[in-house]
C-alpha cells in the first residue's frame, strides 16, 4: 500500500518561481516515480532523504485535490493558489513525478483531474513521458484549445531511451502518441530535456577540457537531426534543456551507460550540480535552432541554472515565454504577482 501524498499543489521552489511562467504545479503522484530516469532531477533530491520510491510512488488523494479545488473556484479559499486558480492561470502537471507514469493506469487520478479541469474551462499544462497522453479516453478528457503536451525526451533511440528511462514508454510510442495528440488539434511541443551533450565541455568552442589519457568520449543519445522527426510527430515547438548532473545523477548515469559522464564536465557547480560552460550550451542549442527554423517549428530553451537563465534568451521564439505557451494556447497568458525568491 502506498503512500499518500499531501503537498501535491503550489508554486515552483527556489528561482523558479518567478522564472518558470507556468509555475503553479500540481503532482497527482510524488515521493517516486514509476519510470526511473537516471538523471531525474527530482530523484536526485530526494533519493538521499529516502524519500523516492519508484516501485510504489505516493498518490494524492483525489478527495483532497478536489476539495482544495472547489474551494479555490467557489471563492472560499484565499491565498496565492487560490487566486492564481480563480484568475485562470495554468496548471503544470508533471514537475515532481509523471502524472501518467505506470501507476495511472490503475489509479487514474491525472485522468479524473484532467476531467475536472475541462469541466471548469481550466488550462493545463502537461509534461510526461508516457504514450498514454495519446491513448482516446485520455485525448477525450482534455480541452483541445486549452490543453498544452510537452512531451520529454532525452533521446530518440529506442535502446539507449532503456537504460536511462527503463520504464518509460520508448521514444517510438512517445512520438506515435505525440502524433494523435496533435491530430486532436492539441498544441505539443517535445521537451528535449536532458538534452544530453556528445562530446566534453569546449569541444566545440575551442576551449576543451583537458582530457590527458583517454580520447574524448562521444554520446550519440540526442542529435540536432532528431528535430526532423519531432516535427513530423507534430511538435510545434521544440524545448530544449540542458544535461546539469548532480553527484548522484552523474553515479545513476555511470551504471546505465558505463560512462562516466562527470569527466566531460569542466567543474562549473551550481546548486550542487555540475554545469557545461555557457558557451558550449549554446553551440547545441543553436545546432537546434537551425533545424528548427529549417523544419518550420519554433524552439526555445528551457531554463536550466540561475546563472544562464538570460543568457539563452534571444534564442526563445517567444522571448517573455520560455514554455512557448502564452502565443500558442488559450489561456496561457493569465498571470498573477508572486513575490520573487
Ligand atoms: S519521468 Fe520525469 S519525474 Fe519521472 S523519473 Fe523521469 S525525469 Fe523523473
Amino acid at each position: 500500500m502506498s503512500d499518500k501524498y499531501g503537498a501535491f499543489m503550489g508554486f515552483g521552489g527556489a528561482g523558479e518561481v518567478w522564472r518558470c511562467f507556468y509555475s503553479l504545479r500540481l503532482d497527482t503522484y510524488g515521493k517516486g516515480c514509476g519510470h526511473d530516469c537516471a538523471y531525474c532531477y527530482a530523484k536526485s533530491s530526494l533519493d538521499f532523504r529516502r524519500m523516492w520510491n519508484p516501485k510504489d510512488p505516493a498518490s494524492a488523494s483525489w478527495e483532497a485535490i478536489q476539495r482544495k479545488l472547489d474551494a479555490a473556484f467557489d471563492g472560499q479559499s484565499r491565498g496565492k493558489v487560490a487566486e492564481a486558480l480563480r484568475r485562470g492561470v495554468p496548471v503544470r502537471l508533471g514537475s515532481m513525478s509523471d502524472p501518467l507514469q505506470p501507476k495511472e493506469v490503475s489509479l487514474g487520478m491525472t485522468y479524473r483531474l484532467l476531467k475536472y479541469l475541462r469541466g471548469h474551462g481550466h488550462p493545463v499544462l502537461i509534461m510526461t513521458k508516457s504514450a498514454l497522453i495519446g491513448d482516446d479516453r485520455y485525448i477525450d478528457a482534455l480541452d483541445p484549445k486549452r490543453t498544452y503536451v510537452q512531451m520529454s525526451f532525452s533521446t530518440l533511440h529506442n535502446g539507449h531511451a532503456r537504460l536511462i528511462e527503463p520504464m518509460a514508454s520508448s521514444p517510438t510510442e512517445r512520438l506515435a502518441a505525440m502524433e494523435r495528440v496533435a491530430d486532436a488539434g492539441i498544441y505539443v511541443a517535445a521537451r528535449y530535456c536532458p538534452y544530453m551533450p556528445s562530446h566534453p565541455d569546449g569541444y566545440w568552442t575551442g576551449n576543451p577540457i583537458p582530457f590527458p589519457h583517454e580520447p574524448p568520449q562521444v554520446l550519440a543519445l540526442s542529435s540536432p537531426e532528431d528535430v526532423w522527426r519531432l516535427a513530423e510527430a507534430g511538435a510545434g515547438t521544440v524545448i530544449a534543456g540542458f544535461l546539469r548532473l548532480s553527484p548522484w545523477s552523474a553515479k545513476w548515469l555511470k551504471d546505465a551507460l558505463a560512462i562516466d559522464i562527470r569527466k566531460m564536465f569542466s567543474g562549473k557547480f551550481e546548486r550542487g550540480q555540475l554545469h557545461y560552460s555557457a558557451a558550449e550550451k549554446r553551440h547545441y542549442f543553436e545546432a537546434l535552432k537551425h533545424v528548427c527554423d529549417q523544419a518550420g517549428i519554433r524552439f526555445s530553451v528551457c531554463y536550466d541554472s540561475d546563472d544562464h537563465y538570460e543568457t539563452f534568451r534571444d534564442l526563445w521564439a517567444d522571448h517573455e515565454d520560455c514554455c512557448d505557451g502564452r502565443m500558442n494556447v488559450e489561456g496561457f497568458d493569465a498571470r498573477i504577482e508572486l513575490p520573487s525568491a
